[in-house]
């Protein structure tokens, strides 16, 4: 089934074998490997099938676990969930055995697709070769409708190597890509911005970002966190404590006196929050989001369950 307008993201891992410059999730090799339950997974994927949103799976990188990957989309096979698609950036696809195998076995066990993430900030890590192989092996396994890859084609990938380790290059992918100065972007990539004062970002709301019911994608991750897949940090909820069906919808927010402030009056809402806890904003930022990420944290130590988990903000490196 090609790629549907509601996708409701299980997000294996922070964990990941790149750390993209843009990341949002601030995903990294050594950052916690903490794994999402295959019965929680299950639980998840029922909850957003029941909400109308196709399944998909990603990470971090969720293909460094393959078999625990397998091992949940057999059981949400199992429970009548298909799993759209699974999200990579190909670092695994080193040989066409090994590749067209893996495909095959995801295939059998219930995934009806890929989806290959490739830009200036993905090649600065993952070898043009290996993602195009994983791209042009899905195309095979599962047809040429249910492989999404930006660009296609070996030359163009390879364009893209080396983009980000030059400086003119790199601004001008910035700039071209529209990045949202959250997670990873937020130290590497907002000093190459325009900054915005804070007054001027002051007029800006979050209504549209956080219109739940017709969100592109939402997102839970590996400790139950339920939030926009754009917004990592900013929760509907958590899963220990009430169903993902009842946290990822509109209703939620406004029942929520942090969320409606937020999708009312956009991160400025959350400053009189910040001086209540002697955190002083700086006088500009490189966008809402930017200034909203910098203040949740520094937030998240005193308000975890509204802007967990400090992955989203740092490394939290564990063996
Ligand atoms: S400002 Fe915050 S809540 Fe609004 S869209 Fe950006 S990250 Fe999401």
């Amino acid at each position: 089934m090609p790629m549907q307008p509601l996708r409701g993201q299980i997000m294996l891992t922070y964990r990941c074998s790149a750390a993209c410059r843009h990341c949002l999730v601030m995903a990294a090799p050594q950052q916690d490997p903490t794994l999402v339950t295959v019965a929680d997974a299950v639980e998840y994927g029922r909850d957003f099938q029941a909400l109308g949103r196709q399944v998909l799976l990603a990470g971090g990188e969720a293909l460094l676990y393959f078999e625990h990957v397998l091992a949940i989309c057999r059981a949400l096979r199992e429970a009548g969930v298909p799993v759209g698609f699974v999200e990579s950036n190909g670092s695994w696809c080193t040989t066409d055995e090994r590749v067209r195998a893996r495909l095959e076995q995801l295939k059998e066990a219930g995934v009806e697709g890929m989806y290959f993430s490739i830009d200036a900030f993905h090649q600065e890590f993952v070898p043009a070769e290996r993602v195009h192989r994983g791209i042009r092996l899905a195309r095979e396994v599962f047809g040429l409708e249910n492989v999404y890859a930006p660009f296609p084609s070996l030359a163009e990938v390879r364009a893209l190597e080396g983009v980000a380790a030059d400086p003119e290059r790199l601004h001008h992918a910035v700039c071209s890509y529209g990045v949202h100065y959250l997670g990873r972007s937020a130290d590497d990539l907002a000093p190459l911005a325009s900054f915005v004062p804070l007054e001027a970002l002051a007029q800006e709301n979050c209504r549209a970002d956080l219109e739940i019911d017709t969100l592109a994608e939402l997102q839970v991750d590996p400790f139950g966190y339920v939030r926009p897949d754009w917004c990592p940090g900013v929760n509907l909820g958590n899963t220990r404590h009430a169903r993902l069906a009842d946290l990822a919808r509109t209703e939620r927010v406004r029942q929520d006196p942090l969320l409606s402030d937020l999708a009312e009056g956009g991160p400025a809402a959350l400053l009189p929050l910040a001086r209540r806890f002697g955190i002083t904003p700086e006088p500009a930022y490189a966008s809402k989001c930017h200034l909203c990420f910098a203040l949740r944290r520094q937030l998240v130590a005193h308000l975890p369950d509204a802007f967990g988990p400090e992955h989203v903000y740092q490394i939290c490196a564990r063996q």
